[in-house]
């Protein structure tokens, strides 16, 4: 069967790595894979933060973790820090989750508890090792492994870079030139594209990765796509590179911050060589020029020669990713906002739901493609409403653009009346499908009780918080290495 993927970024690149993997793996090649991209066209080079999927992503292509992490400029990520989401707080989304349901009776206590300390600290220890800045790793514990999930910061070009080499020295065929031409059959399957060097590449199922062009899907088949601007403001990045040799910070975060700001938020992300930043903005509340006058006075005058990049998006997704033998994956397929850097999440889902369902699609072509369908809308609606939740539990209105986001016009139908019971009562397992993937109760406690969207805390306890993660706390940050001494010593 031949595969072919058009679009070398993260999308192309990892769906063309992991079916390499999954499809191909140490046998004799059944599938052939060719990768085609645009060199003209570069990547959205974007894409800095990850989940901690991305290492069951990395090990089923393959790569060791120092390869990947000194290929890429990697560096850890332990939580996602907020800032001012609400005025003057602060507080984590960390990728530990408490023990269920033996802390269940503890979140009750501390619901109850009359001690303020925060939910964060009370039961996670990235947290803690987050504000102390420390690996969540020991120096020479196995590649990928941990006592704690983690994720990574990485370089999306230096990304791209490595799983090209890679997946070519594996078999997949690289070929570079633009999709000039899309030919469709009567039954609406593409038959063949052509290229602007007069090559013609015809296969049995096309993937889509070329971001937001969405070449085949969107171009050539006319897939529809369904809109969220009512609910998701934000359709605007100016991002700009920080490197050391410029301006080095007092250290390497392993955390990402995400500040709420008067149009949006902001990220900062510290890789081994620069930071990468980004003012994620409402067009509707700011300009360009303005949110790059933000961006660079946020950080100071050292910024004044470097380069603002200016990103424009929106909040959609396609109505079917596959239809007949196309499948978008990546920014061709849909986009949600980075908040949650769920974007290269979304996309491993989807190599990997690949790698399962194409070595039955030509026995059940309509079936195959439904269920897939029906496995993406159920993530992006997944990921959609916990995006959604950050903005309309926020308690700001000190802009017009708070305002907006925050009122209840914005707020989500499949989220509305949830907000509503979890004014009264905390949120639990009923709360969710079965099948929530990425974001499920343990990430809304983090958010709900972060923003203090629980007005039902009684405080009637003087019990203070009777779970004490203290010495756990204690024993890890005198086992665990700062972030900067683990990314000296292992890459
Ligand atoms: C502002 C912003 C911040 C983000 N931050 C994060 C984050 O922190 N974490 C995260 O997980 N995700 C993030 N994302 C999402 C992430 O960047 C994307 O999901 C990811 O980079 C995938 O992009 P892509 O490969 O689909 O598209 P692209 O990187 O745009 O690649 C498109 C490819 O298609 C090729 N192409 C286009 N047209 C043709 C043609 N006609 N012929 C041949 N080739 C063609 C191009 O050459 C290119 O190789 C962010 C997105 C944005 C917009």
């Amino acid at each position: 069967m031949r595969i072919l993927i058009v679009g070398g970024g993260s999308a192309g690149w990892i769906t063309a790595n992991v079916l390499n993997a999954v499809l191909n793996g140490d046998a004799t090649p059944s599938f052939e894979i060719t990768l085609l991209e645009a060199p003209e066209i570069p990547i959205i080079g974007v894409g800095e933060a990850t989940v901690p999927s991305i290492r069951r992503t990395l090990q089923t292509i393959g790569m060791p973790e120092r390869e990947f992490m000194k290929g890429c400029e990697a560096t850890f990520k332990n939580v996602i820090r907020f800032v001012d989401w609400n005025p003057g707080a602060q507080y984590d989304h960390p990728f530990d989750r408490r023990q269920r349901p033996e802390t269940d009776s503890q979140v009750r206590s501390w619901l109850a508890s009359a001690a303020q300390a925060p939910f964060d600290k009370t039961f996670s220890i990235l947290s803690h090792l987050s504000d102390h800045n420390r690996a969540p790793k020991a120096v020479g514990w196995p590649d990928y492994g941990s006592t704690f999930p983690y994720a990574y910061h990485l370089d999306a070009a230096m990304l791209a870079n490595i799983l090209a080499n890679w997946g070519v020295a594996r078999g997949i065929k690289h070929k570079k030139a633009l999709v000039r031409d899309v030919e469709i059959g009567k039954d609406g399957n593409i038959i063949a594209v052509t290229t602007d060097a007069g090559d013609r590449y015809s296969a049995d199922l096309y993937v889509d990765c070329t971001g937001f062009r969405a070449r085949l899907i969107g171009e050539a088949l006319g897939v529809s796509k369904r809109q969220y601007e009512k609910n998701f403001l934000c359709d605007r990045a100016a991002t700009m590179r920080v490197p050391y040799d410029l301006h080095r910070p007092e250290r390497l975060r392993p955390y990402t911050l995400a500040t709420a700001k008067p149009a949006g938020w902001s990220w900062d992300i510290n890789l081994t060589s620069r930071r990468g930043l980004g003012y994620v903005y409402s067009s509707a509340f700011l300009s360009e020029d303005e949110a790059e006058t933000e961006l660079r006075a946020s950080e100071g005058a050292h910024t004044d020669k470097l380069e603002v990049g200016h990103i424009r998006f929106e909040t959609s997704k396609r109505a079917k990713s596959w239809t007949g033998n196309c499948v978008a994956v990546g920014l061709s397929d849909g986009f949600l906002e980075p908040l949650e850097s769920s974007g290269l999440y979304m996309i491993e889902f989807a190599a990997q739901a690949l790698g399962e369902l194409i070595p039955g699609y030509r026995l059940a072509p309509s079936q195959t493609a439904a269920h897939y369908n029906c496995l993406t809308q159920g993530l992006f609606d997944e990921v959609k409403d916990f995006i959604n939740l950050h903005y309309v539990t926020s308690l700001r209105c000190d802009t017009p653009f708070w305002k907006a986001a925050s009122d209840q016009s914005a707020v989500l139908d499949s989220l509305r009346d949830r907000l509503e019971l979890w004014r009264t009562r905390p949120p639990s397992d009923l709360d969710f499908a079965l099948n929530q993937r990425l974001f499920s109760l343990e990430s809304y406690e983090y958010i709900l009780f972060g923003m203090e969207h629980c007005v039902y805390r009684n405080h009637a306890s003087d019990a203070g918080n009777d779970n004490d993660i203290s010495s756990l706390v204690d024993k890890c940050l005198a086992k665990l290495p700062s972030h900067e001494e683990w990314l000296r010593l292992t890459l």
